[in-house]
């Protein structure tokens, strides 16, 4: 062997040896009609390719079945993808704590006949047989089920990242001597201090700190899931001065979602139009004063659309938006899939509620995931705007809460605009909201600010 050989030997072990264990295991690529998806581990990203790139990384030879169709080269979003990125798993709706936010409504009983490890062991084996990259686990309180260990190493055998959300409230011993199992592990934390209380209704906050030091101390990708709400929007600030000074791998934000017992307290907790449409420029100050890995959730689109980025370069970066049903689904944890986590099971076809254990069945019926993946039939103003394609007429879940699912997201700042437009004279009201056709083509009124 020469030198050069031997030195590159020595890196790649050098490289292996920095590399965490669940990283090593985790599925390289998927091929997909329009070219390849690759998991990138340093920085962790999802990068999608066409095919004449997919073809010089892999060394393929011949054509693969998925490239059958030449026009389908290169064209992302054309239909959806052959399979999820990601799943969302509710492993559990147990949990004592009781938020007045809860999306998913948790409680000390949990939800009837949930799924144990046996199910939830298929219902990996499916996800993948069909390609998944990531799981995230939840609940409830997943960290206090005895099998989640076991069930993080069947997921890491398969190919599949597992990452993990808890409170930190239960469940930390277990959790700490599992910990290495999972590639990101976030604790939920919504304010330092009182706002902790202002936004869960109890105080946490000692607790959830506690967990996320110890947590830290044995592994580098800890981080925190917030969810965004008026009460604690002015304070994030010190959330992020609070994450750096932990070292935290990232901060996720969440948009206030109205499900669950969230549902009930919507009105109170959702965060403010004037707040929606300063989120960015805030976000953008804190990440450069903090150096922080700031992430949003896909129902965030339409605040980041607001603020005129270039599409072409969201469509590069793969921002997207509402892509429950395509990139993401969720379980409930009697199995029942949904879109996304947040998600209601959408109607029986034919008589059969799908399950994410049989989910390729589910995937490729028609009209499975409606109304997730009928964005193209989008109402006014998503239809004419020029984010449609990447943020699919903003979250569904806020839609179905204050009209139809359909609906274009009523806290968009570009729909709030219109439907007061609509809304300030019966002329307006009349059109089907088309700002070209109708509204912005009367004489003397307002016209949409177009973004
Ligand atoms: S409904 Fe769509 S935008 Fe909202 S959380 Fe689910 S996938 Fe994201
Ligand atoms: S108008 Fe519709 S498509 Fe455009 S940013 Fe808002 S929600 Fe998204």
């Amino acid at each position: 062997m020469s030198v050069r050989e031997r030195a590159r030997a020595a890196l790649t072990r050098a490289r292996q040896s920095l590399t965490p264990a669940w990283a090593q295991r985790a599925r390289s690529h998927r091929l997909e009609p329009f070219g390849a998806i690759f998991q990138m581990l340093r920085p962790r990203a999802l990068v999608f390719t066409d095919r004449p790139y997919a073809r010089r990384a892999l060394g393929l030879r011949d054509e693969p079945a998925q490239w059958a169709d030449p026009a389908l080269d290169g064209a992302l979003g054309a239909g959806v993808l052959s399979a999820p990125l990601e799943a969302h798993l509710q492993l559990t709706n147990r949990c004592a704590a009781g938020c007045q936010g809860c999306y998913t409504g948790a409680s000390p009983q949990g939800a009837p006949a949930e799924w144990g490890l046996a199910e939830w062991k298929r219902a990996l084996d499916e996800l993948a047989r069909c390609g998944v990259f990531h799981v995230a686990l939840g609940g409830g309180e997943s960290a206090a089920l005895p099998w989640l260990g076991e069930l993080a190493e069947h997921a890491l055998a398969l190919g599949i990242v597992p990452n993990l959300t808890t409170s930190g409230l239960e469940g930390l011993d277990r959790l700490l001597s599992i910990c290495d199992r999972f590639g990101q592990i976030n604790v939920s934390l919504d304010g330092v201090g009182d706002v902790y209380r202002a936004v869960r209704g109890f105080d946490g906050f000692a607790a959830a700190d506690h967990a996320l030091r110890a947590l830290r101390a044995r592994k580098r990708e800890v981080g925190i899931n917030v969810v965004v709400t008026r009460q604690n929007f002015e304070h994030l600030d010190e959330l992020f001065a609070y994450a750096r000074q932990q070292r935290l791998s990232e901060v996720e934000l969440l948009r206030y979602k109205p499900a669950g017992r969230g549902a009930r307290n919507y009105q109170q907790l959702r965060c403010t139009d004037a707040q929606h449409r300063a989120f960015f420029p805030l976000l953008a100050r804190a990440a450069r004063r903090h150096r922080l890995r700031l992430k949003v959730d896909c129902s965030y689109t339409p605040m980041l659309a607001h603020h005129q980025m270039a599409p072409a370069l969201l469509h590069q970066l793969v921002v997207y938006g509402c892509t429950g049903g395509d990139f993401l689904v969720g379980a409930k944890p009697g199995g029942q899939l949904t879109a996304c986590s947040f998600a209601a099971p959408p109607p029986a076809l034919d008589g059969q509620r799908p399950r994410v254990d049989e989910l390729a069945a589910y995937w490729h019926a028609p009209g499975a995931f409606a109304p997730f993946r009928d964005w193209r039939q989008a109402q006014e103003p998503c239809r004419s705007c020029k984010y449609l394609s990447l943020c699919r007429g903003g979250c569904r879940v806020v839609s179905a809460h204050t009209g139809r699912a359909i609906d274009p997201d009523p806290e968009c700042p570009r729909v709030v605009d219109f439907r007061k437009l609509v809304n300030s004279g019966p002329a307006d009201a009349a059109s089907d909201g088309d700002p070209a056709a109708g509204v912005g083509a009367v004489p003397g009124r307002r016209h949409l600010p177009v973004i």
